[in-house]
């Protein structure tokens, strides 16, 4: 059985560049300036250098272009459409069919995938995207284990991806106009406000009491009716492999590097360790790890058949998990490693760094350590500015374990 593509999202080159310092083996990003994806910072130059950077690896990157698109989005997509062929993508995700026979013409021979926001459900649809010429169906998050199955065994001649890991929505699969309502940001076009997650006050109203507004189920934080926990099949993994999904997504292209680190090794070694003994294979202890990234507590969605209120965080919509994102690694200067600092570094701090090389972490206790830029002796340092790094003395067989773009973090006390 081969194994499974792990996909991670990549908002930014150094976060391509960490997902697949990390494990993965292809990235989905969008493109910028001529943006369908509000959020993303990629420079079309920067998209260059990425891909150039993931073929030089042999690994892939995938294109995102799954807007649905209005007439006044035709220009703009045109545009970007022209600049495919310089990019060399490895394929690119759409859902609207317009958008689909576009790049089928303009772009013949460039691999095409069927975004989740399609709504692929079935095998019928996998079929009639088959019979169209795309070669992978995203299945929509709704789609339980059982049908996955019964896809796999009656679609054999396209590849199939599931997400795996990441937010959810409850709407069906993104389509949904809450952020556009209530904000103005279009989550099809890559830019949700998160609208469904707000903290809202719900009230009935008795037709023959007018203005006279009942508040319902609501405890001092409010009522969260819409607040979906985070996806996480990581759990259930030992029951998905053996289907032969042809790729995994972890969703979050808005996430920050030390999320595609942790989501990247944790599913990697997990994913290996189950090809190399499937019988030995447990969990936990990649729970334990997914455990310590911030989330609104996971949930295994749809994989059981519908989801239930369990899937939401009724009671809050804070994330959970008590470790924080420290710094990145940036290189090496005078025998030191040069940590950019994303949080608060002390001295007698404790730091975890994730090394690429290991599974489990490399603990320092930070003693002396230099600002980076005047060289001198310091004892705390802010993640005010962007690029803000410190010196940290450390050995020469640590720093061999810990390569640019290695994430370090710190276990914050609960309040
Ligand atoms: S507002 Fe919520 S339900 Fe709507 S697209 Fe955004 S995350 Fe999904």
């Amino acid at each position: 059985m081969k194994k499974p593509e792990l996909l991670l999202p990549a908002g930014s080159l150094d976060r391509l560049k960490t997902a697949f310092l990390y494990g993965a083996d292809a990235v989905y990003a969008g493109m910028p300036g001529v943006s369908l994806r509000n959020k993303t910072s990629f420079s079309l130059e920067e998209m260059k250098q990425g891909i150039e950077y993931a073929h030089s690896l042999n690994k892939k990157v995938y294109l995102t272009i799954n807007l649905f698109t209005h007439n006044s989005d035709l220009p703009r997509l045109s545009e970007f459409i022209s600049h495919l062929k310089e990019l060399n993508p490895d394929g690119v995700i759409v859902a609207d069919p317009g958008v689909f026979a576009y790049i089928k013409e303009h772009v013949p021979g460039l691999p095409l995938h069927i975004s989740t926001q399609a709504n692929v459900c079935s095998s019928l649809t996998v079929k009639y995207w088959r019979s169209q010429g795309a070669s992978l169906c995203v299945l929509g998050r709704e789609v339980p284990l059982s049908e996955i199955k019964e896809i796999r065994e009656q679609c054999p001649d396209i590849k199939l991806e599931t997400f795996i890991h990441g937010a959810l929505c409850v709407s069906y699969s993104g389509r949904c106009l809450l952020s556009n309502f209530m904000t103005g940001r279009s989550a099809n076009k890559g830019n949700c406000a998160h609208a469904c997650r707000w903290k809202y006050k719900t009230y009935i109203e008795e037709e023959n009491r007018p203005g006279e507004l009942m508040q319902i189920d609501e405890d001092e934080h409010g009522t969260y009716i819409m607040n979906s926990r985070d996806l996480c099949w990581l759990g259930r993994l030992n029951e998905i492999l053996p289907i032969g999904i042809d790729s995994f997504k972890i969703e979050g292209r808005n996430k920050s590097e030390y999320y595609a680190a942790i989501t990247a090794r944790t599913y990697r070694q997990a994913i290996d360790d189950w090809f190399e003994d499937p019988n030995a294979w447990d969990a936990q202890k990649y729970l334990n790890e997914i455990m310590t990234l911030q989330s609104r507590g996971y949930t295994v969605g749809f994989l059981d058949g519908n989801a239930g209120p369990e899937s939401q965080n009724y009671d809050v919509s804070a994330s959970s998990g008590n470790w924080r994102y420290a710094g990145l690694v940036r290189g090496e200067k005078d025998g030191k490693l040069i940590l950019e600092v994303k949080h608060k570094i002390t001295t007698g701090l404790t730091l975890e760094f994730l090394s690429p090389f290991q599974f489990d972490p490399i603990r320092f206790t930070v003693q002396d350590f230099y600002d980076e830029r005047t060289d001198s002796l310091i004892d705390t340092m802010s993640s005010g500015h962007l690029g803000q790094s410190i010196l940290i003395p450390v050995s020469g067989k640590y720093r061999r374990l810990l390569p640019p773009l290695t994430v370090a973090r710190i276990q914050i006390k609960k309040t």
